[in-house]
């Protein structure tokens, strides 16, 4: 199978109907020239989606998601680009052509399938021999013990791997795949002696899938205890990062989807104990903490996330960068309080477990909020320098948390706890933030690393970036000059990237939207969609070109400032005051 040719690709753009493809998801109202609706991406009460049917885009002003009708299906189905393409072209009856690709990349994808099918076929071959072979006897009666019965094991292909050193290296072979192939997908490894051995030996092996069922990796736990580490991963591949991926995933995503909230648990069996007793939105991070990526591939499905981690164990440095990624994505983090020294899995196999641990989760509480409690728990509240302390650990946890009601209740309960005035908490708090300036710095910082997508939580020098970008879209005469006239240092990470981008798809921006850059794309179909709603005039163009000229050479004084360069500092400040004279001008004129 070659690349679909832009041509199709084309094609089924143009015969796909958005506003009936998203209309599966949400529904949408006619306003104006848009139409308009509740995100399907985002839990809101105000509709802030918008769809465009002429142009053929999306975008929420609320979240920042956004893109053509190709991209929605991706993200909705959980595709890829050329899948979302076939299913498309499937559906509104589009016939698809396909060009040659060029034979590198024609080889690394060939390459990329081959590897896909040796991993399907190696977890084909774990899951018969759990069940088949004598030597898995022991494997199945732990996995009995356990509480976990044969239909689940099943579904998520639950195998074992025998006990002789090449098994899987001789099978593999014998199937066509080479050494290389085999060592690629963390299935052989080099032995001290220079030969090959198979990395599993005598283990219950667990799939990792993806969440289309791909088999990407394995997790295998030991079966002796002389047998070295209890579970031994693939190595992390170009193929497999376990990081980014969600045990169960692929068994849990409908669910996910219909509970609006998804359970995460740690280990493997735990996943399985859990589907098996009807929690069939859980999944597995295989670590203690969940991670940012794992986070960034939940927060497209759904926007709670209750943990039943060990939130203790979990590096606490771990959990606040999840939780500023979540914040930044309107996603809440809950932490369901599961036991010391007790796990999910453990839960479902005793008595009432099941009813205990759905408790839990109805009482989930707010991952800030428990972390902060973990820390006054632990604190001797007699002793100022452990009052010290508490507080040093507490400013980062709740600067976090974003501003809100919430961060007022615990703000107030710390204060109680530790005898500090309010006010002297918030301080810490604000002092905390990875946004704020210290003294000397320009009134208006730089745009925060926290990472956003809600319009609402724009810097005013973006806000005027998107303004003046999407009147380029709409008066691409003048926007061109705008385009070469604009700078890096006028401009935003992202905004120098839609420059760029802009600067050759200035004529006929929506029909070619970037599908590598999901950020660039969501950030043109705004664009778009501002351009053909919002009025554009040449003066307002211009004043907010002189705005962030102004900006630029804001900078530009403080670093010379900095640098102790009083003559270019004084130069610059002579061609600021210049400026200002322009912006004022202009102002009077666009009225
Ligand atoms: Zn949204």
């Amino acid at each position: 199978m070659a690349l679909i040719s832009a041509e199709s690709v084309e094609r089924v753009k143009q015969a796909a109907d958005i506003v009936e493809v998203i209309s599966a998801h949400t529904d949408l109202r006619r306003q104006g020239a848009r139409w308009v609706g509740l995100c399907p991406f985002h839990e809101e009460r105000t509709p802030s989606f918008s769809v465009d049917a002429q142009e053929r885009l999306y975008h929420c002003f609320g979240c920042g998601v956004g893109g053509d009708t190709i991209k929605f299906v991706e993200e909705k189905e959980g595709l890829n680009f050329a899948e979302a393409v076939e299913l498309l072209a499937d559906r509104y009856g589009v016939e698809l052509e396909r060009e040659r690709e060029d034979p590198q990349a024609e080889a690394r994808r060939l390459q990329r399938r081959r590897l896909g099918e040796l991993l399907d076929r190696t977890a084909g071959f774990y899951a018969g021999y759990l069940w088949d072979a004598p030597e898995s006897a022991k494997a199945r009666e732990y996995l009995g013990e356990r509480g976990l019965g044969e239909e689940v094991l099943r579904e998520f292909g639950v195998g074992y791997a025998p006990s002789a050193w090449d098994t899987v290296l001789l099978r593999g072979q014998r199937a066509g795949f080479d050494v290389g192939q085999l060592r690629a997908v963390g299935l052989a490894q080099k032995g001290r002696g220079g030969g090959e051995y198979d990395r599993f030996r005598e283990r219950i092996m667990f799939p990792i899938r993806d969440r289309r069922g791909r088999t990407l990796g394995f997790g295998g736990r030991a079966m002796r205890s002389d047998q070295g580490a209890k579970y031994v991963n693939t190595a992390e591949t170009d193929f497999f990062h376990k990081s980014h991926m969600l045990y169960g995933i692929d068994r849990a995503k409908e669910a996910i989807a219909k509970a609006g909230r998804a359970l995460v648990v740690e280990g493997y069996t735990d996943v399985l104990a859990l589907h098996q007793a009807g929690f069939r939105e859980s999944v597995g991070v295989m670590g203690t903490a969940i991670t940012e990526e794992q986070v960034k591939a939940l927060s497209g499905m759904v926007d709670t996330v209750v943990l039943a981690l060990d939130a203790d164990a979990a590096g606490q440095e771990a959990m606040l960068r999840a939780q500023r990624v979540a914040a930044g994505r309107k996603m809440r983090l809950l932490v369901a309080a599961v036991p010391a020294g007790e796990d999910p899995a453990e839960m479902m196999a005793a008595e009432g477990g099941a009813e205990r641990f759905r408790a839990l989760v109805e009482e989930a509480m707010d991952l800030a909020a428990y972390q902060v409690g973990l820390v006054l728990d632990r604190t001797d509240t007699g002793s100022p320098a452990e009052r010290d302390r508490a507080m040093a650990e507490i400013a980062p946890i709740l600067a976090g948390m974003g501003e809100g009601a919430s961060r007022d209740d615990i703000v107030r309960r710390v204060a109680e706890r530790l005898d500090f005035e309010p006010a002297l908490v918030m301080g810490r708090v604000t002092a905390a933030q990875p946004t704020s300036g210290g003294p000397g710095q320009a009134a208006e910082a730089e745009p925060a690393p926290v990472p956003r997508r809600g319009g609402g939580e724009l810097t005013s020098r973006e806000r005027r970036e998107r303004s003046l970008l999407a009147m380029c879209i709409a008066l691409p005469e003048q926007g061109s000059g705008y385009l070469k006239r604009l700078t890096e240092q006028h401009l935003s990470t992202l905004g120098i990237r839609a420059v760029a981008w802009l600067r050759s798809n200035l004529q006929d921006p929506a029909s070619n939207l970037p599908h590598d850059d999901d950020e660039l794309a969501g950030l043109i179909a705004e664009l778009v969609i501002v351009a053909n709603d919002e009025p554009a005039s040449v003066e307002a163009m211009e004043l907010n070109f002189l705005l962030l000229e102004q900006r630029r050479i804001e900078n530009e004084i403080a670093a010379a400032g900095e640098r102790d360069d009083y003559e270019r500092r004084a130069l610059l400040s002579r061609e600021r005051a210049e400026l200002v004279e322009r912006i004022a001008r202009t102002e009077r004129v666009g009225g």
